[in-house]
């Protein structure tokens, strides 16, 4: 009986351990960091059940910030954008888990505050669009260059977690 457990057990990790779990770039801006916000954001997306495979604090250079902002640099915006974001430290941060990009996107909420529902991040802890205080891929593509961008491929830590099972069953 024991050994069945053990199989099941077996069965069931191995099920895990080939789930194809998908990974976005999220970053909690300066403005998150300086208002103390870290470990509330952080909470958010633990609490969902995505996992944390990646985090650092760093001060993004002006250079890096145009560079994790490129999509953007007609827009007139782009250079205070970059000013803001290189002004202080940055958690930047890899989650992991079923459908995270696009989930992702809705625990962040609208780009301005004004607009995200009560309820997300930037819509219960944010007032206007130039200091909406995290960042997340807007997409597939996007994640994997964000992800390219900020960590080396030994930043991100492959590991199973006991929760997994319960959470994806
Ligand atoms: P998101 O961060 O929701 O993906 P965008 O990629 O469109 O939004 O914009 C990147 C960031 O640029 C926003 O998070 C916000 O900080 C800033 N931004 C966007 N629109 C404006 C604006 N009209 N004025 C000032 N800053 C803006």
């Amino acid at each position: 009986q024991e050994q069945e457990a053990h199989a099941a057990e077996d069965k069931c990790s191995l099920s895990i351990f080939f789930f194809q779990l998908e990974r976005t770039f999220i970053a909690i801006k300066p403005d998150g960091v300086q208002r103390g916000l870290i470990s509330e954001i952080m909470s958010r997306f633990e609490r969902k059940g995505f996992k944390l495979v990646a985090i650092k604090i760093t001060v993004p250079s002006k250079d890096f910030a145009q560079k994790h902002y490129h999509d953007l640099k007609t827009r007139a915006f782009f250079d205070v954008l970059c000013d803001v974001f290189s002004s202080g430290p940055v958690i930047a941060m890899v989650w992991e888990g079923e459908g995270v990009i696009k989930y992702g996107r809705k625990l962040i909420g609208a780009t301005d505050p004004q607009k995200s529902e009560p309820g997300t991040i930037r819509g219960d802890l944010a007032v206007v669009v130039g200091r909406n205080i995290i960042h997340g891929s807007d997409g597939p593509e996007t994640a994997k260059d964000e992800i390219n961008l900020w960590f080396k491929p030994e930043e991100l830590v492959n590991y199973s977690s006991n929760a997994e099972k319960w959470l994806y069953g």
